[in-house]
């Protein structure tokens, strides 16, 4: 199992030789215990990757692609290894991490491999007599802070857009969650990715993170996480005014009208809160339930949510495995009192399972009824833990949408196509699942508006967050009399 830094092709000790100990989330003991970088192994990490910069850069696009193909391959190849490194990291059901995870991260890096030599500049129809061309030119080296909720799929997600289009990356994996990412480090090696081209730097945020965000030589920093610390990756990156990329936490509403397929709603609600325990910014944390059906529904999602199989995460019959740290759980749990403080309603769960599961951060998926205003309405839980709200009309339901300060994910389930298209539009997030929740795929823009950030991962959007618009003027035949006669 990888434990160190990687930093120009070789895996190395921290120089303050530091280290973190990463704990097995279901029952707490210790897994291993990485190298812990600090600014000094972040500067090392910068002036690798800015060494690297000049001949990946200009490495045919096609290139890269290909490297990039070839990681994918070798992410398939070793797919069942992976699947379980993610589980025991992270307490992903392994259903999740074979079925999900590993074969997402794979078309992630294949989607951005065919990319490479896919991005087009342009020719703009400017004035007789010249030529303008417009080139999408790599930014540098840039800095990229991946989370602890889907930390091997984050990797894809922030690695293939940024070396597809020509920058060198020092990427930051989550202290907690750092076993798969650097197994990708040791696959790009494999691969054939040139020394320094990535750099892995696991770390506390307020080190190692913090460097990276400030480092005066980094040209753009990607953040994933929440919002208050996109707030200090912001502050952090002022100084060289670098680009700052944010994808942060999310409320989302999650629309069930009167017209719904109930049976679609039931199962669509449920995985858009309980999967991946509720830890997913896009999580369908907000259900907001159509008076005239509210407790038909709710009688079944109960029933659905007090059925749902928890345990070991490694055991191929566990729908729902331990939170990924004992801090976290805390504050899932915390959420319950909240609630109750403030009248909610607790319909299920709200408790941490007790025997064979009590030594891990285990949280029984929850399910409570507050009002708009309430904070469990207002708050990112980031767990098992659903707030339910109801609304008597297509305004109503709007107006409860769009009361929140984020603005991520957004699901409508009903029959009414008029209906799901003009909320569709009106809703204040980045993306809206109408009959489904939680789709994603590496072509389809994925950000946030409001307090869930800016910028777009995935896709040509993605591209061009990692890449500047290069204007060329050329003078074909245009006469240039002097603006200054003499
Ligand atoms: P966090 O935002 O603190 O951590 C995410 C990443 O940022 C980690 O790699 C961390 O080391 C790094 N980081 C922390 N402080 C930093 C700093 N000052 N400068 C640079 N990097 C820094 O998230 P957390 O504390 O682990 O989780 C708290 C909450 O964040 C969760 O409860 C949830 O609401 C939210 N969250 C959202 C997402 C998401 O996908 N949008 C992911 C994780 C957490």
């Amino acid at each position: 199992m990888q434990n160190k830094l990687f930093i120009d092709g070789r895996f190395v000790d921290a120089a303050a030789r530091g280290t973190i100990d990463v704990l097995n989330p279901h029952d707490g003991s210790l897994i291993t215990a990485i190298a812990a970088a600090e600014a000094q192994d972040v500067d090392r990490a910068v002036q690798a990757a800015q060494r690297a910069f000049p001949a990946w850069s200009r490495m045919g696009a096609a290139e890269r692609g290909r490297l990039l193909l070839k990681l994918a391959d070798l992410i398939e190849a070793n797919a069942e290894e992976l699947a379980q490194l993610e589980t025991l990291d992270t307490g992903h059901p392994i259903r999740d991490t074979r079925g999900l995870d590993v074969p997402r991260t794979a078309g992630c890096f294949r989607y951005f491999g065919g990319m490479a030599d896919k991005l087009q500049g342009s020719v703009i129809p400017v004035e007789a007599g010249f030529l303008n061309y417009v080139q999408r030119a790599p930014i540098g080296v840039v800095g990229q802070i991946v989370p602890w909720n889907f930390p091997l799929m984050f990797t894809s997600w922030k690695l293939g857009p940024a070396l597809a289009a020509g920058n060198t990356v020092v990427l930051k994996p989550s202290e907690l969650t750092p076993l798969s990412t650097l197994r990708v480090a040791e696959l790009m090696a494999e691969a054939g990715f040139p020394d320094g081209v990535v750099n892995m730097v696991p770390g506390y945020g307020h080190t190692a993170g913090q460097r990276l965000a400030e480092h005066p030589d980094v040209g753009k920093i990607a953040f994933t996480g929440s919002t208050a610390t996109g707030r200090r990756i912001v502050e952090a990156s002022k100084g060289n005014l670098k680009r700052v990329q944010l994808e942060l936490g999310g409320k989302g509403a999650n629309i069930v009208f009167d017209d719904a397929n109930l049976d679609a709603a039931v199962n669509g609600a449920a995985w858009a809160i309980f999967h991946n325990q509720g830890q997913a910014c896009i999580a369908g944390s907000r259900l907001m339930l159509h008076d005239r059906i509210a407790d038909a529904f709710l009688e079944r999602f109960t029933a659905l949510a007090n059925s749902i199989r928890l345990g070991d995460p490694r055991s191929p019959d566990t729908e729902m495995g331990p939170l990924t740290s004992a801090q976290h759980r805390d504050k899932v749990l915390s959420y319950v009192s909240i609630a109750a403080e403030q009248g909610a309603r607790v319909l299920a769960g709200g408790n941490a399972p007790g025997g064979e599961l009590s030594a891990g951060y285990y949280v029984a998926p929850t399910i409570v009824e507050a009002g708009p205003r309430d904070r469990v309405a207002q708050e990112e839980v980031f767990g098992p833990f659903v707030t339910v709200l109801r609304f008597g009309s297509d305004d109503e339901a709007l107006a409860i949408a769009n009361a929140t300060d984020y603005g991520l994910g957004s699901g409508l389930w009903t029959r009414d196509l008029a209906r799901a298209h003009k909320l569709a539009g009106a809703i204040h997030a980045g993306m809206c699942w109408i009959n489904c929740y939680k789709r994603v795929n590496p072509g389809s823009p994925f950000g946030g508006v409001g307090q869930s950030g800016y910028g777009r991962e995935m896709g040509f959007e993605a591209m061009h967050d990692y890449t500047e618009a290069r204007s060329v003027w050329v003078n074909v035949d245009a006469a240039m009399p002097p603006h200054f006669k003499r």
